[in-house]
């Protein structure tokens, strides 16, 4: 066991283990819940893989910030797989729940101060309940994707039982009828797993399963929205989980909280180092007159994709800023070589970056909308900035995300499944020119209610006190197995 930061505990101190997926969103959203907590004067432990803390250190100021709180510490683990691997998910998962379950049971057996009193893990981490209770220390999951997706995932029983999935037949438009709440909306191509033909054999789909499962067997859960976005789905998931927390979007309530500290947000919880050329660019550039365009830490794209969206942002004549990253294609002829000429052939109103500090850009004036894959984190980046968007989704929440932004939220435009240089500039012109107001109207709406949701007295900041005092009362309990009076239906 690899201790950093460590510093001296409080004795009867409430102790939360913070667990997230080894990625960069749930990292970032975790951090930032861990800073929450360490404000609220709680004994916090932030779990993270050697890897990713090695890549945190490297690029941010995540020591110094949080050598600032001193009932806080890193603790690292190997997530089991060589340096040089290329961690792709599902093997990144199975391989870290091998070294994390021993970990875990291990660390949770610590009774000495500063014993932990509730583990906090990222939902997908299903096994970390079943050890919680096991232990008799209280579990609260944190599901790091959009809770639009989550309602989903919770209505697979259903879904199963009913025949919907696994899916027979190619035809991505019919509807999936039978999750409450989106009738009449969710097509099959909007599904996390859109093309789901065996639920046995889909890591995911079985994923999924697994963790929605573990949830009525929790504490509670946390949520990244705020009650005026998903409110209808909110009531949903809380008849599977009635102590469900929304403290979202933690990155304001992280905001407003600094600054009850008379403290300011600070610097970024980024993986790669981040390109501040992006800022001095769009400070050159007319408000509201540049789209931001990337697609996550994750998703990958083929090379005639980005051919087709470059030529259609090109030919929009709207300028742009891109974060290409190294390996956004697995194509070899997407290579450096091959992204400089790109960029060379539009320089004056094109600017391309590896990796970009996205919170800043998109709080700039100067950036008008966003063309993103639709991960949680970026969209909540988006409405808190109040920028409309284009959605490219790719894979999991990201689907269901997009048509919430599009058909439920109506603050963007979802592009679906058709990558097309045409249909491109026609979402780009009607995003940022033909019905700019329209959509700018709907999100700045949704801007102001995420801000008011985290201001003194919002729904939001009131959850996030409702958890901290939770977290205070729990003890460890006698070795049992927790029971939510809620069932999976
Ligand atoms: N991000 C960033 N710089 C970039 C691209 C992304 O800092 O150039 C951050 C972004 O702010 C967000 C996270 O990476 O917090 C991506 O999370 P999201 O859930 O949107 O997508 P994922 O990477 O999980 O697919």
């Amino acid at each position: 066991m690899d201790y950093e930061n460590t510093a001296e505990a409080s004795e009867m101190s409430p102790h939360v283990l913070l667990f997230p997926l080894p990625i960069q969103s749930p990292i970032n959203s975790m951090l930032q819940l861990a800073e929450l907590f360490c404000l609220a004067g709680l004994q916090v432990t932030f779990l993270n893989t050697n890897h990713n803390q090695q890549l945190l250190c490297r690029h941010t100021d995540v020591q110094s910030r949080f050598s600032q709180y001193p009932k806080f510490r890193f603790l690292t683990i190997s997530d089991g797989l060589p340096e040089e691997h290329p961690r792709s998910f599902g093997e990144l998962i199975s391989s870290l729940q091998a070294v994390a379950e021993p970990f875990l049971r291990e660390v949770l057996l610590l009774t000495e101060e500063p014993a932990v009193t509730c583990v906090i893990p990222d939902a997908l981490f299903y096994y970390a309940v079943d050890i919680g209770n096991e232990m008799g220390v209280s579990v609260i999951p944190f599901d790091t994707i959009s809770p639009c997706c989550l309602w989903v995932y919770l209505s697979f029983p259903n879904l199963i039982q009913a025949g919907d999935i696994p899916f027979k037949g190619n035809e991505l438009d019919m509807l999936i009828e039978n999750v409450p709440g989106m009738k009449g909306l969710l097509r099959r191509r909007d599904f996390p797993f859109y093309r789901l033909t065996n639920c046995e054999t889909d890591l995911f789909c079985q994923l999924a399963l697994k963790e929605i499962h573990s949830i009525p067997r929790s504490h509670g859960l946390i949520l990244n929205t705020f009650e005026d976005l998903d409110g209808p789905l909110l009531s949903l998931i809380r008849s599977h989980c009635p102590q469900t927390y929304v403290v979202g979007p933690l990155q304001l309530q992280l905001k407003t909280r600094l600054a009850d500290h008379k403290r300011i947000m600070s610097s970024s919880n980024s993986l790669w180092e981040e390109d501040l050329s992006s800022i001095q660019w769009l400070d050159a550039q007319p408000i509201e007159s540049v789209i931001y365009v990337s697609f996550g830490s994750l998703a990958t794209l083929t090379k005639g994709e980005i051919l087709e969206f470059w030529h259609g942002l090109v030919n929009s004549g709207i300028r742009f800023l891109w974060v290409m990253r190294s390996n956004l294609s697995r194509e070899e002829e997407f290579n450096h070589q091959f992204v400089k000429e790109l960029a060379d052939g539009c320089k004056e109103r094109a600017y391309v970056v590896t990796w970009a500090p996205q919170e800043k850009v998109l709080a700039h004036p100067a950036i008008g909308g966003f063309l993103t894959h639709s991960g949680w984190n970026s969209t909540m980046e988006s409405i808190v900035q109040g920028k409309p968007m284009i959605c490219w989704a790719v894979y999991v929440d990201q689907r269901v995300t997009s048509r919430f932004v599009g058909e439920v939220w109506k603050i963007g435009l979802d592009m679906k499944d058709i990558c097309d240089r045409y249909i491109v500039e026609k979402e780009v012109k009607d995003l940022m020119v033909t019905n700019k107001d329209k959509f700018k109207k709907s999100v700045d709406k949704l801007s102001m209610l995420a801000k008011n949701s985290v201001g003194q007295g919002g729904p939001s900041y009131n959850a996030f006190q409702y958890l901290v005092d939770d977290i205070k009362k729990l003890g460890r309990r006698d070795k049992d197995i927790y029971i939510n009076p809620s069932s999976i239906g």
